[in-house]
C-alpha cells in the first residue's frame, strides 16, 4: 500500500487529497498547523461551514471529510508545524511527499529532508492564476534548490494579498496528482521532468527544464542541508493572515483549567482540538501541545507578550 505524506491541506492540499483519495492510495498522513475559517471555504474543498464554525484544525478536518466519502483509507491526521524536530518523526515511513504548504521555509524543509532520505516529492504552489508544479526525485531530477537557490520573493509576498483563484488550484492539484499516481504505480518513465507553470487567467504557459541535478547545488550536490539542521524557529508570522504563530511544543494544555483562568478576560471556547480565546483586536487559538496563533497582529512581541500573560511564561 502507498503511504504519501500531505505536507499542509489548505487549498492544494485538500484539492491534492480529494483526488488521490478518491483514486484509491490506501494511506495518507495529512500534516497541518492551521485551522478552518470561513474564508477558506472559497478554495479548499475538504471543508465546510460546519468545519469553520468549530475552528476544527484542518488536518482533523479533513481525515473526517476524506473518511466519510471513503472508509477503508486509512487517514492519519497530525495537527501540528512540520519544523525541523519533528519532521523524522511526521515523515518517517512514507514513500511520497506532497506539497501543500503555502511558504518556501517549509517546502525547503521538505527539499532537505527528502534529498537526505532518497524520498520522492512533488513541489505545487500557486498565487492568482498562476500554478507552478515540480516532480523531486532525488538523485534523477533537479531538486526544489537546484531550481531556487533562494527563496522566490513574487511567490512568498504576493500569496497574502493576491489571493488564489480556485480554478488554478484545482489546475496543479491535478497535475500534481497525476504525477503522483505515476510514482505509485511505478510509471517513472512517464514522469515529467520540468517545472511546469501555468496562468489560467493570462494564459502563460511555460516549462523549465529540470531533468537533471544543478552542479554544485547546496542540497542535493554538496548534502549540506542547511534547513534540516535548522536553528530553533520560535515564532512564525503566517502567510495570508494577520497572524503569528508561536511554538511551544512540550508544553501540554488543560484546556479546562486554561479556560478557567480566560472567562474573566474575555470571550473563551474550546471543543477537543482547539481552544479559542478573544480579546480585542486580538484572538488567540490554542493548541493541545501549546502552539497558539494569534490574530490581529504581525508583531511578534506582542504576540510573545499576550501568551505570556493569558497561557503562561
Ligand atoms: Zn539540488
Amino acid at each position: 500500500m502507498a503511504r504519501v505524506a500531505m505536507v499542509g491541506c489548505g487549498a492544494t492540499g485538500s484539492a491534492l487529497c480529494s483526488l488521490l483519495a478518491r483514486a484509491g492510495v490506501g494511506y495518507l498522513r495529512i500534516i497541518d498547523r492551521d485551522y478552518v475559517e470561513a474564508s477558506n471555504l472559497q478554495r479548499q474543498v475538504l471543508f465546510d461551514e460546519c468545519d469553520a464554525a468549530e475552528s476544527l484544525p484542518k488536518a482533523i478536518a479533513a481525515a473526517r471529510k476524506i473518511q466519510s466519502f471513503n472508509s477503508e483509507i486509512i487517514v492519519e491526521p497530525q495537527a501540528v508545524d512540520l519544523v525541523p524536530d519533528n519532521i523524522v518523526e511526521l515523515l518517517g515511513e512514507v514513500q511520497l511527499i506532497l506539497d501543500g504548504t503555502d511558504n518556501f521555509e517549509t517546502r525547503y524543509l521538505i527539499n532537505d529532508y527528502a534529498v537526505s532520505h532518497n524520498l520522492p516529492w512533488i513541489y505545487a504552489a500557486g498565487v492568482g492564476g498562476y500554478a507552478v508544479t515540480m516532480n523531486i526525485v532525488p538523485g534523477e531530477t533537479a531538486c526544489l534548490t537546484c531550481i531556487f537557490p533562494d527563496s522566490p520573493k513574487g511567490l512568498v509576498e504576493t500569496c497574502d494579498t493576491a489571493g488564489i483563484l480556485n480554478t488554478a488550484v484545482n489546475l496543479v492539484a491535478s497535475v500534481a496528482a497525476t504525477e503522483a499516481m505515476k510514482l505509485i504505480v511505478g510509471a517513472r518513465d512517464r514522469l515529467r521532468q520540468t517545472l511546469l507553470s501555468y496562468d489560467v487567467w493570462t494564459n502563460e504557459y511555460a516549462q523549465v527544464s529540470a531533468g537533471h541535478p544543478r552542479e554544485g547545488c547546496r542540497a542535493c550536490g554538496e548534502r549540506d542541508f542547511v534547513h534540516l539542521a535548522g536553528e530553533g524557529r520560535p515564532h512564525i508570522s503566517l502567510c495570508g493572515r494577520n497572524s503569528v504563530q508561536i511554538h511551544e511544543r512540550q508544553r501540554p494544555i488543560d484546556f479546562d483549567e486554561v479556560m478557567r483562568r480566560l472567562i474573566p478576560h474575555g470571550q473563551v471556547k474550546h471543543n477537543e482540538f482547539v481552544l479559542k480565546f478573544w480579546r480585542e483586536p486580538y484572538e488567540m487559538t490554542l493548541f493541545p501541545d501549546g502552539r497558539a496563533i494569534i490574530k490581529g497582529t504581525t508583531d511578534t512581541a506582542i504576540a510573545r507578550s499576550l501568551y505570556a500573560r493569558y497561557v503562561g511564561a
